[in-house]
């Protein structure tokens, strides 16, 4: 498989280039430059396959010859062994809908399933190409510690992860800053996600030092972690009896990395009727997609950090398709918004943008009732995020087999879990020494000559 950027589609790349790169050098984002579709007999011939024979499926298509399938065979076992459930994820019922468990991995979120994964493909390629990289990322809460717990203590690469400062949970903290390995590097930003976002990519852009440093990406726009992504989306289809019915998702969504996979395995043939784009009050994917208003707003703190975006950078994966692959209208629509902060989306696309999304938003409130009902009626807890998606069923009103997006363990999020039934969520017994563990980490203003500064004095 060949890949374009959506900034230009002339120039090909390999699996490779973009799984390093993450992003493309013309700031564009890597896709497939064209993507095969599955016959219904081929799906129908992956019923039966256990998670880990699912994903090697799936993946293989992608990867062209970054590694042997015995390579990636054995890459996806040891990735997936760190999981507590031996199917990586967990399909429960929760009243009139299901509910996908996606976080039973090290560090209770979703986000594990991919960045083991990511991981150990560094760990691969680094083996091989006798180089040493640095990872710089920014997270909102969730892929902070995911990356970090996916490249600790691995050879030839450090990893520099930049979150908002004060702006996640305690607990999302720790899993991040009380490791003890000497290639992992916590910044916490005097800013929001965005402020983090936007200095990694401007670091990204300054080609003096992104190559100097051989800086590498993880953030949610990385291929790789899509094309991870995909495959729950296919492993719950199958858990699904009664597929007469149209089978219809819910994700809780932040940087429309998620959702964005789950139209993906609709491409390559999986038979989801809609996606719902489930957002908190936060909700510029919510205002493009039920009204065609992508307009960029001043982000929100909630109760479901990893949500508190107003930039949703995968959105540009959508936009290109939405232009029929016209890579010249995708930059001008990205410098728009850009410039004018600002995007409005034509009717005819909206109609077009409706087949495959719907979205919602809830407030901050809304999030704390749905919790508390789903406790009430099904004893079952939900974190905020969790709880976004749950809900967000209610509000587009559709049927069918409505599967929710877990994203995020309740333990992660205790405040909001106490607020909301006055219990104390805990963690998984393996993990509750963190909570006594020193922290380390460096509290840098949102400038970027400090953060360059930082990071060239610690590789
Ligand atoms: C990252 C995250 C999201 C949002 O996912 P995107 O891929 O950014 O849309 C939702 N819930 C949780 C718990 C997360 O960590």
């Amino acid at each position: 498989m060949k890949y374009i950027s959506t900034r230009n589609n002339k120039k090909t790349f390999e699996f490779k280039d973009v799984f390093i790169k993450g992003l493309g050098d013309d700031g564009g984002l890597f896709i497939p430059e064209s993507l095969s579709k599955y016959s219904e007999t081929e799906i129908s011939s992956f019923t039966n396959l256990e998670y880990n024979d699912l994903a090697k499926k799936i993946i293989s298509t992608f990867i062209g010859d970054f590694m042997s399938e015995n390579d990636l065979s054995n890459i996806i076992d040891k990735s997936y062994s760190v999981f507590r459930k031996k199917n990586v994820v967990n399909l429960i019922k929760v009243g009139d809908r299901s509910v996908l468990e996606l976080f039973h991995g090290p560090t209770l979120a979703f986000k594990d399933i991919a960045m083991q994964l990511l991981g150990n493909f560094y760990e691969y390629y680094l083996n091989n190409e006798n180089q040493k990289i640095n990872i710089v990322v920014a997270t909102s809460g969730d892929t902070g510690a995911a990356a970090i717990d996916a490249i600790k203590g691995k050879k030839n690469v450090n990893i520099f992860v930049l979150h908002p400062h004060n702006r996640v949970s305690s607990v999302q903290r720790k899993l991040m800053t009380t490791g003890k390995d000497q290639n992992v590097f916590n910044i916490a930003i005097n800013g929001n996600f965005d402020d983090c976002q936007n200095l990694v990519k401007s670091m990204f852009a300054d080609k003096n030092f992104s190559n100097e440093i051989k800086m590498s990406g993880v953030n949610s726009i990385n291929w790789a972690r899509i094309i991870a992504q995909s495959v729950y989306y296919f492993y719950s289809y199958f858990l699904i009896e009664d597929k007469d019915r149209p089978i219809n998702f819910s994700v809780p969504t932040g940087n429309f990395g998620d959702v964005y996979a789950g139209y993906l395995a609709k491409k390559m043939g999986l038979p989801i009727n809609k996606l719902i784009v489930a957002t908190n009050q936060n909700d510029i994917l919510h205002r493009a997609i039920s009204k065609g208003s992508y307009e960029v707003e001043k982000v929100a703190e909630t109760i479901s950090p990893s949500m508190d975006i107003q930039i949703a950078s995968n959105f540009e994966r959508l936009i290109y398709d939405l232009n029929n692959g016209d890579d010249t209208e995708t930059i001008k629509v990205m410098s728009d918004i850009k410039e004018k902060g600002k995007y409005i989306i034509d009717h005819e696309k909206l109609d077009k943008i409706n087949t495959n999304f719907l979205s919602s938003k809830m407030s901050e409130d809304e999030i704390l009732k749905t919790i508390e009902l789903v406790y009430k009626k099904f004893d079952v807890v939900l974190d905020p995020h969790s709880a976004i998606g749950y809900g967000a069923f209610d509000k587009v009103n559709i049927t069918g087999n409505n599967i929710v997006l877990a994203t995020a363990h309740p333990c992660k999020f205790p405040d909001a879990i106490k607020n909301a039934i006055d219990l104390n969520a805990e963690l998984p017994k393996e993990l509750i020494y963190i909570l006594n563990e020193k922290e380390n980490y460096k509290i840098i203003e949102n400038n970027i000559d400090e953060v360059k500064k930082h990071i060239k004095e610690r590789i």
